[in-house]
């Protein structure tokens, strides 16, 4: 499809803008909105309802009265599946419209949020879909003729508070293994991209899904998702997004009654490429989808890239090709490879730490935020990146890759691991015996053998150190959103 069909399409929807509770569409108790801005244009698509304390209440209400009710907390698993496949199809038959809107909400390219956001949030409520009514409890060996088993039950109320830079995705890896799990859940989007998860709601609810069950409460993180943090009758939080909010919702738990909290928070991923790698110009190839897609706005980005010294410059020269060759621009055209950034805030945020690099490092490519009312920074490259510079230690969360050299594998691990954070990392060998031993000493939740940033509904997905706790997707997810329940039947 032609730039030009996708745009005639975006102008053609009518985006829902009020907050979803209790089964239907409703304005803030206040009456208050803010814009949501398209970052290619700098453009408002639409005012959009800023739920506060008072609406998070109301939604929280509405999922407690939902999950007392019973009609899905406890409805047989098979009719929760029922319902969950119903949903993922409401998805697949609306896949155009919900990957218009993360386009336009959030600067995502078309031909990812159509080929990767949508279906691969649609694939992901399927398998958890199914996952429904195929897990079974145990029964625990104690002396018989007693009788003890143990079962799975949902916790009741979940506040999930989710970022923008996979909008309807990051909400479908929370909210399909709560609700798979007969949990409520009140949804908090992020207050740069809200627009897909009131679409998803009104999908769900088409679809069968019980009134209150799925809540979405559009607004800002200090207002909205702040006081669904401390509400003191949400069970669990369920969060992604930067360590420093995440620490908020530890302190929020902490104030009134506990909860669990599950953070998903940021990342400095580290890719080591050892000079026995295979190809590189298969690695340059991952090197830049590793940081240069979704412009660098990805949690598990590869931000650091550490080269063994032999191939430095022929792998650097490989990047810096491809980089320099990327096409920048507007997200609705296909032939584009990178969008921009989702907000001028975040734009100077990133120009902010590229003027840093300048100092600690040498710029190799790029460095300019590029002419026009949207905010576009070119795909950024520095070398010789100094491990205490900041551009190497904190995460930016931009289109900018530190380069630096090693020369042994003791020390690549050693540096790699040299980060607060802990989310991901990537390894470029030929070697089986030094992946075996390199893959294990890495300190990150996943490890990416000869490919960057694997990840699949099948695998646990979340970090260790400062990148959070607690794991997103796989079977594993579903531990966040149950207690494990003994039921004892006493011997005659
Ligand atoms: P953010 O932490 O600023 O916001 C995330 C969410 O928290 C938003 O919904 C926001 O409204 C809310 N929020 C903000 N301040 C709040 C407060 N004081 N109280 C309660 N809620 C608040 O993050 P962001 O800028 O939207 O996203 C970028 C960050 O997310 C990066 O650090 C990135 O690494 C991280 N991220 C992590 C993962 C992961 O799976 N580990 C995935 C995507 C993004």
């Amino acid at each position: 499809m032609t730039a030009a069909d996708w745009h005639a399409r975006a102008a053609a929807i009518t985006p829902r803008t009020e907050l979803f509770i209790d089964g239907g569409f409703q304005p803030a108790a206040s009456g208050e909105r803010f814009d949501t801005v398209d970052p290619a244009t700098g453009r408002v698509i639409a005012a959009v309802a800023r739920g506060d304390a008072e609406d998070v209440d109301r939604a929280v209400r509405a999922a407690r009265r939902a999950f007392e009710r019973g009609d899905w907390s406890l409805a047989a698993p098979a009719e929760r599946k029922r319902v969950l496949l119903a949903v993922a199809d409401g998805i697949r038959s609306h896949a155009d419209e919900l990957a218009l809107l993360d386009s336009i909400d959030g600067g995502k390219l078309i031909t990812a949020t159509r080929q990767v956001d949508v279906p691969g949030s649609a694939a992901i409520l399927q398998w958890y879909a199914e996952a429904t009514d195929k897990l079974y409890g145990q029964v625990a060996p104690v002396a018989s003729p007693d009788l003890a088993i143990i079962t799975r039950e949902p916790l009741g109320v979940v506040g999930a508070v989710v970022p923008w830079n996979y909008p309807l995705e990051t909400a479908i890896w929370k909210i399909a293994p709560a609700l798979a799990a007969g949990n409520s859940v009140v949804l908090k989007p992020a207050e740069e991209s809200p627009l897909s998860a009131l679409r998803l709601a009104e999908i769900a609810s088409a679809a069968g899904l019980p009134d209150g069950v799925l809540n979405v409460v559009t607004g800002f993180g200090v207002e909205a998702g702040a006081a669904l943090g401390l509400h003191p009758d949400v069970d669990v939080i369920a969060f992604t997004g930067s360590t420093a909010v995440g620490s908020r919702f530890l302190e929020y738990a902490s104030r009134g009654s506990i909860r669990p909290v599950w953070l998903e928070c940021g990342g400095k991923s580290a890719n080591l490429v050892f000079d026995d790698a295979d190809d590189l110009d298969a690695v340059a190839d991952a090197v830049i989808g590793g940081i240069f897609g979704c412009a660098g706005q990805v949690c598990s980005a590869n931000s650091r890239l550490l080269v063994q010294r032999g191939i430095l410059d022929g792998l650097t020269e490989r990047v810096l090709e491809r980089a320099a060759a990327l096409t920048v621009g507007d997200p609705l055209d296909e032939a584009t490879r990178m969008g921009p950034l989702v907000s001028a805030r975040q734009r100077d945020r990133v120009a902010a730490h590229i003027a840093s690099g300048r100092d600690e490092a040498e710029l190799l490519l790029g460095g300019d935020a590029l002419p026009g009312d949207g905010f576009f920074l070119a795909p950024t490259v520095f070398g010789s990146v100094p491990d205490d510079a900041r551009i190497m230690r904190e995460e930016i969360f931009g289109p900018v890759l530190a380069i630096a050299a090693f020369d042994t594998e003791e020390e690549a691990v050693a540096r790699a691991n040299a980060s607060e954070y802990g989310l991901a990392a990537s390894v470029f060998t030929s070697s089986i015996r030094r992946a075996q031993r390199v893959a294990p000493a890495l300190r990150a939740g996943t490890v990416s053998v000869n490919t960057v940033d694997a990840l699949d509904v099948t695998t646990p997905f979340g970090g260790v150190k400062q990148s959070g706790f607690g794991r997103d997707l796989s079977l594993h997810a579903l531990d966040n959103y149950t207690a494990l329940k003994t039921t004892w039947f006493a011997g005659a």
